[in-house]
């Protein structure tokens, strides 16, 4: 590994001279409060560590939900974003720019698909591949007009947007948020059976996360991903591979779908795709399938903009080296023995792959935020999610003595 994970050279800059405390009280009263943060407010990052306006040191172990596998300010892609930003940063799609080309190349090369839609958000990259699959399910397949349907799994998630809470099952991510939009069918995760049983001949697509990220890092049973290949391919179905969390190395492979030699029909990338420095997403997919949009009847004014082709483009070129991956294995062998030694010592189960891991707490040592809360006093930062799950998703740069430490704490806030 090329990339350490280098110490903030300077004392943090107090913000505008102001506290944590007072930066917090005033995003209460100025942000709306979609949000609850961990009470730590970040001024600087390098590699795994960030510093706060204070100067405190904690280790990130949640990288920006994947959106920082690179590590913070990874000298690689800052270099790149810093060329580009003296060449040009934006033509918009109305004309050609000299990066997007390589871009759309290295992703192909990458993932062994042919043709790129880029977007920016991961949610418009997951809407992109609705209207692309509604679309073909009509030119293509022969849906008949306004019938098309999609399978997607309990438990998803695949972003914000209305038309996403539309096959959320999350109360939290829905309520209040209808009217829906239809054309959804969700079936369990983790359950061919079920697939099978829900594809008809209105079936456009099967858009599922190889690895349920935000649902608390569940890993299908080996067979589940080849089975959904090959159920999709038998029905003359697309398959949606929503790897914008699973993906570009967090799992010890490149794509969380090798780890079953699968290659979906369309790909959703998105976080690490913009190397934490700027959003990027991309669908990646079958050039016959990707061929139904014709000028005019998709866009964005961002998408594939020079700036994001060129990180983009960067982030591929990292990826390319294998190290990332091979690194997400080894420590996360690392990362699974250390969890496994605390299975009955306030963990009651976990489930990891690469350097991922969704930990399920014993509720009777706290919540998941208050877990949360006990690591970030004592200088490690992670994120709880349904209640009594933290999940560990630290950047792939990490350091193995940094991991080893940060499991230590989380061990040392279980024994109390
Ligand atoms: C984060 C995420 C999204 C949404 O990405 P945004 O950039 O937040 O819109 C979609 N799918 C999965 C699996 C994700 O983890």
């Amino acid at each position: 590994m090329t990339v350490t994970a280098a110490q903030p050279s300077q004392p943090a800059q107090p913000s505008g001279g102001r506290s944590s405390a007072e930066l917090i009280a005033v995003e209460e009263a100025k942000l709306a409060h979609n949000y609850h943060p961990l009470p730590v407010v970040v001024a600087r990052a390098q590699g795994a560590h960030v510093e706060d306006v204070e100067g405190r040191r904690y280790l990130d172990l949640l990288a920006g939900y994947s959106a920082l596998n690179f590590g913070h300010g990874n000298p690689v892609l800052l270099e790149a974003a810093h060329r580009q930003l003296d060449r040009v940063t934006l033509t918009s799609r109305a004309f050609h720019n000299d990066r997007l080309a390589g871009f759309a190349e290295s992703l192909a090369d990458l993932t062994g698909l042919d043709t790129t839609l880029p977007m920016n958000t991961g949610a418009e990259a997951v809407e992109s591949a609705v209207k692309i699959a509604r679309k073909w399910a009509y030119e293509v397949k022969g849906v008949a007009p306004g019938q098309a349907e999609i399978i997607v799994a309990a438990g998803n998630f695949h972003g914000r947007t209305t038309t996403i809470v539309s096959f959320s099952d999350d109360p939290t991510a829905r309520t209040g948020f209808g009217p829906f939009t239809p054309g959804f069918t969700t079936v369990p995760y983790n359950d061919l059976a079920a697939i099978e049983a829900a594809i008809g001949e209105n079936t456009a697509a099967v858009l599922i996360e190889p690895i349920q990220g935000e649902a608390g890092v569940l890993i299908p049973h080996d067979g589940y991903l080849a089975g959904v290949r090959e159920l999709t391919r038998r029905t003359g179905t697309l398959f949606i591979a929503d790897e914008i969390q699973s993906g570009l190395g967090r799992t010890g492979t490149t794509l969380a779908v090798q780890h079953e030699s699968v290659l979906p029909d369309l790909l959703l990338l998105g976080k690490a795709l913009g190397g934490g420095i700027v959003p990027v997403s991309a669908v990646v997919g079958r050039a016959d399938v990707m061929g139904v949009l014709r000028p005019g009847e998709h866009g964005s004014t961002f998408g594939g903009n020079p700036l994001a082709a060129a990180v983009g483009s960067a982030v591929v070129g990292l990826l390319e080296t294998g190290e990332y991956q091979q690194r997400a294995k080894e420590l996360g062998e690392v990362l699974d023995a250390r969890l496994a030694a605390l299975v009955g010592r306030g963990v009651v189960a976990y489930r990891a792959r690469g350097l991922w891991a969704g930990v399920d707490i014993d509720p009777a040592f706290g919540t998941g935020r208050e877990i949360s809360e006990r690591m970030m006093a004592a200088g490690v930062l992670v994120k709880d999610t349904h209640g009594s799950t933290i999940r560990i998703a630290p950047p792939l740069c990490i350091e193995e003595e940094d991991l080893l430490h940060a499991l230590g704490v989380l061990e040392g806030v279980l024994a109390g």
